[in-house]
């Protein structure tokens, strides 16, 4: 039986072979491996690419967002980290690395429900919470999940409103967009990844921060080298967390094909919205007029309880799916007294027990695309 899987790097690998082994062969004749010229190169076209001022490669999407927090500590509070006093506003519907990364700069995660439509932060509930609290409240970190954006307008206007900075987490939507703007362009910093899923993904970890704001970018520097601008004299309490050269060399010869990457994931999630749309239990991707989603994933909703099932069903014919995320941020051990939640966060927890995210990837067959959705609909169907 043929197997879908959610992602088949090797066919990517196979697509843009030369071009990664001509990348790669240059590295090696040149053999600078720490802040080679390639690193350079990436956070120029990135950030030309976003239309910021300064990028800064770092070592993954994690580390971006530790890096940029401890950035604001330093440049806002003049101290190393938040106190455990200082909030910061972000959703529970993400990957741990979101909430981790607060929790590592010092602050306390204040957990707030999402939106349904797009399962991101709901800006309405953190308006709320900021009304009541707002002076304990440092920041948001607004995540674009699955590829697309947040309302920014809204969180913007209400950050601005309440002096907070917003970093946005831009892990999974590299090239999305809200109004005229790239994600990643409008907050304090954005936080990219190139963890090898990713929409731009290299062959290992990888991440980068982009701003406009240059004392952020300066400290973001001293930051992933050890906290120093002389690394024989340092002075703040920094980390290794540099990009490889040999990642950057592979993510430049990747980045060629992010713009047609991406329109392709567009094109298969007009499919599935078109194939899939008379089905009544399941709920598809709603695109918000303002904003390009990038469909890092294309997550849809079962309803009544079937999603286990259909799973299950798409397995036995050979396609993978996943759900992401199972676990809400505040229901994890890690963050058990170490985190506040505002509201019951309903939403979250319903989008935990009904998203079923499908195939979406670049390279994907069209005739595996049409597969993956008559399988659904013969689901659907034989239920009946
Ligand atoms: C992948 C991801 C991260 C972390 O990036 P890494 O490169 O894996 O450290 C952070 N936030 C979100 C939403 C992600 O999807």
């Amino acid at each position: 039986m043929k197997q879908i899987s959610m992602l088949d790097l090797r066919r990517e690998y196979e697509y843009m072979k030369d071009d990664i082994e001509v990348a790669i062969r240059k590295c090696l004749d040149h053999q600078q491996w720490i802040m080679g010229p390639e690193v350079k190169e990436l956070e120029g076209k990135i950030a030309e690419y976003l239309g910021v001022k300064y990028c800064i490669g770092v070592a993954s999407g994690t580390d971006a967002l530790v890096i940029s927090l401890r950035a604001l500590a330093i440049k806002l509070k003049g101290e190393e980290y938040f106190s455990k006093e200082d909030e910061i506003v972000t959703t529970p519907f993400t990957f741990t690395a979101t909430g981790d990364a607060i929790l590592r700069a010092g602050a306390t995660p204040v957990f707030v429900d999402i939106d349904p439509r797009t399962f991101n932060l709901d800006a309405i509930a953190a308006e709320e919470y900021l009304r009541r609290y707002g002076k304990k409240v440092a920041g948001i970190i607004p995540v674009h999940l699955y590829g697309q954006a947040c309302a920014l307008d809204k969180i913007m206007e209400t950050a601005n409103s309440h002096h907070l900075f917003v970093i946005e987490d831009v892990a999974q939507a590299l090239g999305g967009m809200w109004k005229d703007k790239k994600l990643g362009s409008i907050g304090a910093a954005g936080c990219f990844s190139f963890f090898p899923s990713k929409n731009l993904g290299g062959f290992g970890d990888g991440g980068m921060i982009a701003t406009n704001d240059e004392e952020i970018a300066s400290l973001s520097r001293m930051l992933r080298v050890h906290g120093g601008k002389d690394k024989y004299n340092v002075e703040h309490v920094g980390y290794k967390s540099r990009l490889d050269t040999l990642q950057a060399a592979i993510l430049l010869a990747k980045y060629k094909y992010l713009d047609e990457f991406n329109t392709r994931r567009r094109e298969i999630a007009k499919v599935y919205n078109n194939e899939l749309k008379g089905i009544e239990e399941i709920v598809l991707p709603e695109e918000q007029p303002s904003a390009c989603h990038v469909y890092h994933q294309y997550t849809i909703r079962v309803k009544n309880g079937k999603r286990e099932k259909l799973k299950q069903f798409l397995q036995e014919k050979g396609i993978s799916s996943m759900v992401y995320y199972p676990l809400p941020l505040n229901k994890m051990k890690v963050f058990q007294g170490r985190c506040r939640i505002h509201g019951d966060l309903s939403e979250t927890e319903k989008a935990a027990e009904e998203v079923l995210s499908l195939p979406v990837e670049p390279l994907l067959a069209h005739e595996d695309v049409a597969a993956i959705a008559q399988a659904i609909k013969d689901f659907f169907k034989k239920d009946k």
